[in-house]
């Protein structure tokens, strides 16, 4: 084995845990296996002996489940990988641990993976792995067209009168004589990260967006939206933003780089393009799926899968909220506000205290309007800079992009719990004093379920916390007002009618009041049967993945993609890979 680049001990230590595990494989019994493990251990595949994505906790659990997957998919060579990080002393979830990665192959592909061995006492002996990950990379017969092994392009140049790249292009995107294979709902970054991987897998692939042009999405957010986390943990698939761009995108320049993706990346996009919903044919593992244009005209499809990468943009929630109708002004959902202008000298009402209840605040404000927010639940604040940034410390590291991808899914989701407890910790600290100011003002926060912070907020329920890029200053400083909802008795023609008698007068009410779950919209769309099959869509059930996201959903044909951008380019790789193997007929 050559491992002489490593630091000795390290990469020694790590290659004979691999040689170990190896055998204990092939060995009879599951007790060799089970004591490479501590006993708390984790081992998560994504896909490489399953083709599944999953966690197992135990290592009594592990190891009988690993022995079996592992011979079915006839997993073998695993070795350190001199291309990737060399093994490292690192601190995950507050527990020091050497941590290495290694590649491997079985039957039908080659993955990569990483372990986590946990230091003891005597050396490097005997070391025991805490944390597994073994994922597949690509499917044998099936790579992607990278690099050296890229499509050479002669092909458009040698017939002087046949069709050039442009014409393939146009005809390939105009869908006239077939249906694609794949059908995307939404070209948001999730949308573009499913499509450009299912392209480079050869599987032709459609995405539609009811938006007008690729990148609306962010452009019809408000003035000065700019991203909240760094470009560098960023980045779509294959198409890295350029080593120039400001540190924290602003949306239109975003907007205007998915447009180029999706045209770099040779993407079939129909804007102005509605999905209207589906129905699945058991007999011929078909969708039947209305398009509806924006020239008034629609196209029945029948595409074999259908991703959803609608996001949270599906269906505002509009809550039930006791005299509102009375209100004589304008009410807008979050999602319909678009420009502070209209409300210059005006006085609005923000109900709802999460990113875009703040967002909108303090946009209202800077167009010189009157603002209050009406705080419904409590909430968790952060601010943007340096607090929101430390779940993302592995970026600045120093491994490639790559690596620190894969080193983000070979976390567990338990460690990844304990780790935002101490992130949480971290930056309450950080923030302490706008904390303090807010709590004086009355702003009722919180951190988190068990002090999970804001990731697990968004992983549970999607929102709940604000980024504090200005507004929360405002509010200490009693530039918008705040009001608890509990303190309102009811809506009035002028606007808020407050317990204690006054009123509190508005011109606008703002909704940011969230938007309904996947599942709604599912029902919406495929009817209440498939929407009973497929059950709840992110968060967490008894298991320790998010509920049907990029993964094989009980609907077949049926996938879903949400998220960061992080997690749109890490996991969009592996639901590429499953709707290739798919189509290759290798899921079980
Ligand atoms: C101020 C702000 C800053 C943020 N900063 C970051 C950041 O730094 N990093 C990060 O990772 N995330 C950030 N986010 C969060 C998140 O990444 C975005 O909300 C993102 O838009 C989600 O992407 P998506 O592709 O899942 O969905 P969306 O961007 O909502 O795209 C979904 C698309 O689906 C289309 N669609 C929906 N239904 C249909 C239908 N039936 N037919 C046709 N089309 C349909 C919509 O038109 C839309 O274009 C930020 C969000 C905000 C508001």
């Amino acid at each position: 084995m050559e491992v002489l680049a490593y630091p000795e001990t390290l990469a020694t230590a790590a290659q004979n845990w691999l040689d170990r595990f190896e055998r204990a494989l092939a060995a009879p019994d599951d007790v060799a296996l089970a004591s490479l493990f501590v006993a708390d251990g984790y081992w998560r595949d994504l896909l490489a002996l399953t083709w599944r994505i999953q966690t197992i906790a135990g290592s009594p659990t592990i190891a009988p489940a690993l022995r079996r997957d592992a011979a079915r998919a006839r997993a073998s060579g695993f070795a350190l990988d001199p291309d990737r990080t060399a093994p490292r002393r690192v601190t995950r979830a507050g527990t020091e641990a050497i941590e290495a990665i290694f590649r491997f192959e079985t039957a039908a592909g080659r993955g990569s993976g990483v372990v986590r061995l946990l230091p003891n006492a005597d050396g490097h002996a005997g070391l025991r792995a805490w944390t597994l990950l073994t994922a597949l990379d690509e499917i044998k017969g099936h790579a992607e067209q990278l690099g050296g092994s890229r499509p050479s392009g002669s092909a458009y140049a040698r017939e002087f009168r046949g069709p050039n790249w442009l014409d393939t292009r146009t005809a390939a995107a105009a869908y006239t004589d077939r249906d694609p294979a794949v059908v995307v709902v939404g070209a948001g970054q999730a949308g573009l990260c499913a499509a450009a991987r299912l392209g480079q897998l050869q599987i032709d692939t459609l995405i539609v967006d009811r938006e007008r042009r690729i990148g609306d999405n962010w452009r019809h957010r408000y003035h000065a939206l700019v991203l909240h986390n760094q470009v560098h943990v960023n980045h779509l698939p294959y198409m890295p933003f350029p080593p120039t761009w400001p540190a924290y995108i602003p949306k239109d320049k975003l907007a205007a780089w998915f447009a180029a993706y999706a045209e770099s990346m040779e993407l079939n996009c129909w804007t102005g393009t509605e999905f209207a919903g589906g129905r699945y044919d058991e007999a011929n593992e078909r969708w039947s799926v209305v398009l509806r244009r924006s020239d008034g005209t629609a196209r029945e499809m029948h595409p074999r899968h259908i991703v959803m990468a609608t996001g949270a943009s599906g269906i505002p929630n509009r809550p039930d909220i006791p005299g509102l109708k009375n209100f004589a002004g304008t009410i807008l959902h979050a999602g319909e506000y678009q420009d502070g202008n209209a409300w210059r000298g005006k006085r609005a009402l923000v109900i709802g205290s999460g990113t875009s209840g703040h967002d909108i605040a303090q946009d209202l404000h800077a167009s010189g309007a009157e603002v209050t927010i009406v705080q419904r639940g409590s909430t968790m604040v952060v601010n943007v800079e340096p607090s929101a940034q430390l779940p993302y410390a592995l970026y600045d590291e120093g491994p490639s992009l790559e690596d620190c991808d894969l080193i983000t899914t070979s976390i567990p989701l338990p460690l990844a719990r304990k780790s935002h407890v101490l992130l949480t910790a971290q930056a309450k600290k950080l923030d302490q004093d706008l904390l303090d100011g807010l709590a004086r003002v009355g702003f009722r926060l919180d951190f988190g379920d068990d002090g999970t912070g804001w990731q697990f907020k968004y992983l549970t329920r999607g929102g709940g916390y604000y980024f504090n890029v200005g507004c929360s200053e405002l509010i200490v400083e009693g530039e918008i007002g705040l009001v608890q909802f509990a303190d309102i008795d009811g809506f009035v023609a002028e606007g808020a009618r407050m317990r204690g008698g006054a009123t509190i007068g508005a011109d606008l009410i703002v909704l940011a009041t969230g938007y309904k779950g996947q599942d709604v919209l599912v029902r919406k769309l495929f009817g209440d049967e498939v929407a009973a099959r497929v059950g709840p869509i992110w968060g967490f059930g008894d298991e320790l993945e998010l509920r049907n996201m990029f993964t094989r959903t009980p609907q077949p044909g049926l996938w879903f993609i949400a998220g960061s951008f992080a997690q749109c380019r890490i996991y969009s790789k592996y639901l590429g890979l499953q709707i290739k193997a798919s189509e290759l007929g290798m899921l079980a």
